[in-house]
C-alpha cells in the first residue's frame, strides 16, 4: 500500500498533522546506536489517547499493517527497528500519570510517562516514594523499561522490574482491550496476585502480544538518608565476591562492580586501551539509604566488617570513602556522586555508536564470564567496559559488556558484530541470558532453547495477536 494509502486509512482515527511521513521523523526511527541492521516504517503515528490506539489498531489488523511501539527507541536492541516496514506507534504523547496510590505504593502511567516524569511528579507531591530507576536516560518509558524486564537501582532489593508490575491494560490485534492481575476484578491493581498470572505474556514479549496502553507498578518507599560509597576492590575475582557477600546481608540498596575503563570514560577519555600500571582493574559502589543516622552508621559498620572480612582472607581491599567527601576535595569526582548517575559519555560517545551484550545470569559464573569477556574484548580491540550488579538478593545479577564505536564506520560496525557475537556465544555457553534480546541473540538461543518452547511463544503470539501485525520479526515467532 502507499504511503498516502496508509495516511487516509488511519486518519480516520487519529488527526492527520499527527501522521508523519517526513523524511527527519522516519530516519529518527529507522535505526537505533547499535550494530543492529536499520529498518524504514512507513508512518509514523503519534497516539495521544488510549481510544485511538484501539482505533488504530483496528485498522491495522484489518488491513495487515505492521505497528511497532516506541517511545523513547533506547534499548540498545533496535527492538523499536521495524523488521518489514509498517508504522511506528509513537507513544510518547501517551505521558499521562493516571494515578498514584500512595497508601497501596502504586503508580498508574500510560506508555509514555519517563522515569523523569515520575521522579519529578513524585518529588512534586513531596511523596517519599520512587520507581526504580535504571542508568538510561531520563526521557526513557517506566512502562517500556517494565515491559522489556529491565532493572533499576532497586532491583537488588526488588528483582528485575518485570516484577513491579502489578497489572496491566492491553490493546489485542483483535480490538479487545484486556487486563491482567488484580485490576481484572479489583479497582485497585494491587498485585499480580492471586489470579492467573497473564501478566506476563507481556512481558520481553517485545511488543509481539499486545499494546499496553496503561500500567500498574510498584513503588517503593525512600528513606530520607542516603549515601554512595566507593570501594577500590581492585581486581574482578574480590569485587565479585564482595558483590555476592553484600547482596545477603540485605542492608544496601544497590551495588555495582564497575572495570578500569567505565571509570576512564566517565572522566573523559573515549577510547581507553591501556590500563595505567598502579590503576585497580574494579572498584565497586555501595548505595545505602536509611532512615536515622543510627540505621545508617550500623549499615556502614557492617559494610567496613565485610570488607576487613574478606582483607584477612587475604584479598587486596581498601576502606570505603564517601563519595560526598572526597567531591568537596576533588570536584572532578562529583559526576560519579550524582544520583541518577549521568551516562552521556556513553550516550553522546564520539561516532554515537552504543551497544551492549547485556545479560541476566548466575552470581557463581561472574568471575568466568569476565575472565572469557575481558580476553574477547580486548581481541576485538575494545576495551573491556563491564558494569555488573548483583540482583534480586543476590539469586542473580546483571553482567554487561558494552561498547562505543563509530556507527558510520562499516568496517567498525562489522568488528563490533564479530565481537559481540562471540560474547554472545560466550556467555551462552556459561548459562546467561542476553536480555532486551536483539534478534542477532535471539537466533543464537534458539538452536540452544529448550524444546517446544519456542514453538509455545510462537502459539501464544498467534492467539494474542493472529493478525500478526505486532511487530513483526522479533523473537522470530511469525509464521
Ligand atoms: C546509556 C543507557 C543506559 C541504560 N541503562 C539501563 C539500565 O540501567 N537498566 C535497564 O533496564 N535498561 C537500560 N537501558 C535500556 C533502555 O534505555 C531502557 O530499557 C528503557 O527504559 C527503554 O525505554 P524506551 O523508552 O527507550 O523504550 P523503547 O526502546 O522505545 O521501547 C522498547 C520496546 O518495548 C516495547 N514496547 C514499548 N512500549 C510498549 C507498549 N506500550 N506496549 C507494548 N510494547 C511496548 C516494544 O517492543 C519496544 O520496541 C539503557 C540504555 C542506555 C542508552
Amino acid at each position: 500500500m502507499t504511503v498516502a494509502g496508509l495516511k487516509a486509512l488511519f486518519a480516520v482515527a487519529v488527526p492527520a498533522e499527527r501522521l508523519k511521513d517526513d523524511e527527519d521523523t522516519l530516519a529518527s526511527c529507522s535505526r537505533d546506536t547499535t550494530e543492529h541492521p536499520p529498518g524504514r516504517p512507513d508512518l509514523v503515528i503519534m497516539l495521544e489517547t488510549a481510544e485511538e490506539a484501539v482505533a488504530v489498531v483496528k485498522i491495522a489488523a484489518a488491513h495487515r499493517v505492521p505497528i511497532i511501539p516506541r517511545v523513547a527507541g533506547t534499548n540498545l536492541g533496535a527492538l523499536s527497528v521495524p523488521t518489514r516496514g509498517g508504522a511506528i506507534l509513537d507513544l510518547t504523547r501517551m505521558n499521562r500519570i493516571l494515578a498514584i496510590n500512595e497508601v497501596d505504593m502504586i503508580a498508574v502511567v500510560e506508555p509514555g510517562v519517563t522515569f523523569g516524569d515520575l521522579v519529578a511528579e513524585l518529588k512534586a507531591r513531596g511523596l517519599p516514594l520512587t520507581i526504580g530507576i535504571p542508568l538510561s536516560p531520563p526521557e526513557t518509558s517506566v512502562m517500556a523499561n517494565c515491559l522489556l524486564d529491565g532493572l533499576g537501582n532497586l532491583s537488588l532489593l526488588h528483582g528485575s522490574m518485570g516484577q513491579w508490575i502489578t497489572g496491566l491494560e492491553a490493546v489485542l490485534s483483535s480490538g479487545e482491550v484486556i487486563r491482567t492481575g488484580a485490576w481484572a476484578l479489583s479497582d485497585v491493581p494491587f498485585a499480580r496476585a492471586p489470579l492467573p498470572d497473564l501478566t506476563g505474556l507481556f512481558v520481553s514479549f517485545q511488543g509481539t502480544t499486545g499494546l499496553v496502553t496503561k500500567m500498574a507498578v510498584e513503588l517503593k518507599p525512600v528513606l530520607p538518608l542516603r549515601k554512595r560509597l566507593f570501594v577500590l576492590t581492585y581486581e574482578r575475582r574480590t569485587t565479585y565476591e564482595l558483590m555476592r557477600r553484600l547482596a545477603r546481608v540485605k542492608l544496601f540498596d544497590d551495588l555495582g562492580g564497575l572495570s578500569w575503563p567505565t571509570g576512564k570514560m566517565l572522566y573523559g577519555v573515549a577510547r581507553p586501551l591501556e590500563k595505567d600500571p598502579d590503576e585497580p582493574e574494579f572498584f565497586t559502589y555501595v548505595d545505602v539509604t536509611a532512615s536515622t543516622p543510627r540505621e545508617l552508621t550500623a549499615k556502614l559498620e557492617i559494610l567496613v566488617a565485610e570488607l576487613h572480612a574478606l582483607r584477612e582472607k587475604g584479598a587486596a581491599i581498601e576502606e570505603p570513602f564517601d563519595l560526598d567527601t572526597l567531591c568537596a576535595i576533588a570536584p572532578r569526582f562529583k559526576v560519579f556522586a550524582e544520583f541518577p548517575t549521568d551516562l552521556t559519555f556513553l550516550t553522546r560517545a564520539p561516532g554515537g555508536g552504543l551497544t551492549w551484550v547485556g545479560t541476566y545470569g548466575p552470581m557463581s559464573r561472574f568471575d568466568a564470564a569476565a575472565d572469557k569477556g575481558i580476553a574477547i574484548m580486548g581481541r576485538h580491540g575494545f576495551p573491556p567496559v563491564i558494569v555488573s550488579r548483583p540482583m534480586k538478593g543476590g539469586h542473580f545479577g546483571v553482567l554487561r559488556f558494552i561498547t562505543t564505536f563509530d556507527r558510520d564506520d562499516e568496517a567498525e560496525v562489522q568488528k563490533v558484530r564479530a565481537c559481540n557475537g562471540e560474547l554472545t556465544d560466550m556467555v551462552l555457553d556459561l548459562g546467561f541470558i542476553p536480555y532486551k534480546t536483539p534478534l542477532a541473540a535471539v537466533d543464537r538461543i534458539l538452536p540452544r532453547l529448550w524444546p517446544g518452547t519456542h514453538d509455545l511463544m510462537r502459539r501464544i503470539r498467534a492467539v494474542m495477536d493472529p493478525a500478526g501485525i505486532m511487530n513483526p520479526g522479533r523473537w522470530r515467532l511469525d509464521p
